[in-house]
């Protein structure tokens, strides 16, 4: 472990474990993985080329610049499918790089429609559709789709071979909404499938493999799962951690009863104490909410006093037997510290602490 800066250490075997485990439990052909905002902040190349070298093929991003970057990492026999579409310009980057915009709206679908048509025919023109089942975020609505899955000569002009909606509330099984979005995805593959029988379907997120068969149909689309949290669901299905967070200590010094700690004097000690300061703030993703709340775990869990600044944190190492060292690493995240858990006291989720992580801390892969 590098002895100087805080690390994100990320266990590439264990998302392997996870994508496999999620596509034994799913019923459909096609367990792709979501690898937005930077594979949620691990670093796309590393986790892209190990689930690549798995056997995954179907790579979902959120923006047609991490498409481009994507391509250029694998290679293109991988499906790269672009969450939000394509923009007005951004078509021919959409051939050139060998990227499947899901196609979010009408008007994009009009576009990509005059698009595709001025193409040669040797031009291998793909998309999916998006339609809005009740999530009302991305996606043309059940009425604009029906219209124009009538229009079969379009809908073979553009490509279209996968129907996508997304999940709201699949983390809470017993949500009205998870039966509801089910209808409607299914009326609008109904009318689609009229006009392009080997139309193939996506609904599942990663609680939404959890979800049972009938929110399965043909691809999944697991992000978070991959990553080692089960969003609450998914019980049965063991997953195993991926990430851990260490930070090294950089200054070690004693208080007297009575001084206090950081930024407004935040922490007085109650006692006689020894603190450790080590490398590592909000400036690496460790949110300043987690103060007086988050602990660290050296040999034993040790309490963080007063604020997170920037670029440091104060841990309580006074009652450690074995004294702790410059350089010796505090976990933030990790075995002793569950990401739901840091999540949780943090006031957020995993996906956006995770998102956050991959900044300034060096990453570091291993097997
Ligand atoms: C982010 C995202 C996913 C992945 O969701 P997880 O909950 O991380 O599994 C799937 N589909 C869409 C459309 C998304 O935006």
């Amino acid at each position: 472990m590098n002895q100087h800066s805080g690390v994100l250490r990320v266990n590439l075997s264990a998302i392997r474990h996870n994508w496999q485990a999620l596509r034994s439990c799913f019923s459909g052909s096609d367990c792709g993985a979501v690898l937005k905002a930077n594979a949620y902040g691990l670093g796309v190349r590393a986790v892209s080329l190990s689930l690549f070298k798995e056997g995954c093929r179907s790579f979902y991003v959120a923006t047609i610049v991490e498409g481009v970057e994507l391509r250029g990492i694998l290679p293109v026999d991988a499906d790269i499918l672009v969450l939000q579409g394509c923009r007005a310009g951004e078509e021919s980057a959409c051939i050139k790089y060998k990227l499947v915009p899901v196609v979010i709206s009408i008007d994009m679908y009009e576009r990509w429609r005059k698009f595709a048509s001025g193409l040669p025919s040797t031009a291998r023109v793909r998309c999916a559709l998006k339609v809005n089942t009740g999530m009302n975020r991305l996606g043309m609505s059940l009425g604009e789709l029906k219209q124009i899955a009538l229009q079969k000569e379009g809908l073979l002009q553009s490509g279209v071979e996968l129907l996508v909606s997304h999940l709201a509330c699949a983390n809470d099984p017993n949500h009205e909404l998870n039966q509801f979005q089910l209808q409607q995805f299914e009326s609008a593959l109904r009318a689609l499938k009229v006009s392009i029988p080997s139309l193939r379907c996506s609904l599942a997120n990663t609680a939404g493999v959890f979800l049972g068969d009938a929110w399965h149909f043909d691809a999944a689309r697991p992000g978070i799962g991959l990553f080692g949290v089960n969003d609450g669901v998914g019980g049965s299905l063991s997953l195993r951690s991926v990430v851990s967070v260490f930070l090294p200590i950089i200054q070690i010094r004693s208080l007297s009863k009575g001084d206090t700690v950081g930024y407004g004097g935040a922490f007085r000690a109650p006692r006689a104490m020894r603190i450790a300061i080590v490398s590592g703030g909000y400036g690496d993703g460790l949110m300043r909410s987690l103060s007086g709340l988050a602990s660290g775990w050296l040999c034993e869990s040790l309490p963080l006093l007063g604020f997170v600044s920037m670029d440091s944190c104060v841990f309580d190492v006074t009652d450690l037997v074995d004294a702790p060292k410059v350089g010796d690493m505090i976990e933030l995240v990790g075995e002793h510290c569950a990401l739901d858990t840091v999540a949780a006291q943090a006031g957020t989720i995993p996906y956006e602490l995770l998102t956050r992580l991959g900044g300034r801390l060096e990453t570091q892969y291993y097997e």
